[in-house]
């Protein structure tokens, strides 16, 4: 099983990057892209962990466009964790981060839902982790405004809810760009979730090289669907997991939804294509 989506504590997942690989190990995986929000913090620890267990190790990471207010999550692979562009794009992703952390916090104030945000902006670069709307939730949660995470994103800080703000950043065409430019190859990440078609041929046009294909919350018709449409674009039908840990509902998909091998073999020659290097 090749799992080309995944998470580990460097943005929201709940296992550390070695723990992760460990798990994802055990669940039958051989080939791994550890992929979290914003930042590439856990991708070394996580190769080294796959080098020792032999599993095929691509860097990975999922970044947050903006297209109209909306968030748009692109998957960029094959990437130098820090080479100068990118890491300089990075650091202002997650300073758009914190500006929407304490404005969400500010929200919640002012409806009687207090958190002391910059306890845990300071918590979370101890541990080199990006602020994420999970670690509100978790707030939340632990401070008893609400009783599960769920409901702190359905009644608070979910797309549209009282307490929501949106994202400032990239359109999806410059993060595309940008991964390109340093190095890497970009995938639409679970396009029955954006739910935005018609956003697809303009990023193949700034080098898009694949879509998510197999996605656990993407239903059999959207698989077939995107699937057809990645043919049509022609792009790598790729896929993931997109866990977070054994609590998250996802967990049941580690091992059981990914890429198939052709198509990961595409995407390395795509890869090549583009830049001319074995990764
Ligand atoms: P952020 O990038 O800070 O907006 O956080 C987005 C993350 O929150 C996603 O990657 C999910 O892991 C998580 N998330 C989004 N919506 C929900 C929801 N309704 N319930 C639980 N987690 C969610
Ligand atoms: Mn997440
Ligand atoms: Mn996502
Ligand atoms: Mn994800």
């Amino acid at each position: 099983m090749i799992d080309l989506h995944l998470h580990t504590t460097a943005s929201d997942g709940t296992l550390d990057p070695k723990a992760l690989v460990r798990r994802a190990f055990s669940a039958g995986i051989r080939a791994l892209s550890v992929t979290d929000h914003d930042t590439m913090a856990g991708v070394s620890l996580a190769d080294q962990e796959a080098t020792s267990l032999g599993v095929e190790f691509v860097s990975g990471i999922e970044i947050t466009a903006v297209l109209n207010g909306a968030d748009v999550h692109i998957l960029g692979y094959f990437l130098h964790p820090a080479p100068h562009l990118l890491a300089s794009f990075l650091e202002k992703q997650r300073e758009d981060r914190l500006r929407r952390a304490r404005k969400i916090c500010k929200s919640l104030e002012l409806l009687k839902m207090s958190i002391n945000i910059e306890n845990l902006i300071t918590e979370a670069e101890k541990n080199n982790q990006v602020i994420t709307r999970p670690v509100l939730a978790k707030a939340l949660l632990k401070a008893g405004y609400v009783k599960t995470e769920r409901e702190a994103f359905g009644r608070w800080i979910g797309d549209g809810c009282p307490a929501y703000v949106q994202r400032q950043g990239s359109s999806p065409e410059e993060v595309v760009k940008v991964i390109s430019k340093a190095g890497g190859v970009s995938v639409l990440a679970h396009p029955g979730l954006l739910r935005k078609d018609q956003l697809i041929p303009r990023l193949v046009q700034a080098g898009l090289v694949g879509l998510e294909v197999h996605h656990p919350q993407h239903n059999e018709r959207q698989r077939t669907h995107y699937f057809e449409l990645a043919k049509k674009n022609l792009l790598i039908a790729s896929g993931g997991s997109d866990y977070h840990g054994d609590n998250h509902h996802n967990a049941k998909c580690l091992g059981v939804v990914g890429t198939p091998r052709k198509e990961f073999l595409a995407l390395r020659e795509r890869l090549n294509k583009m830049h001319g290097v074995v990764s």
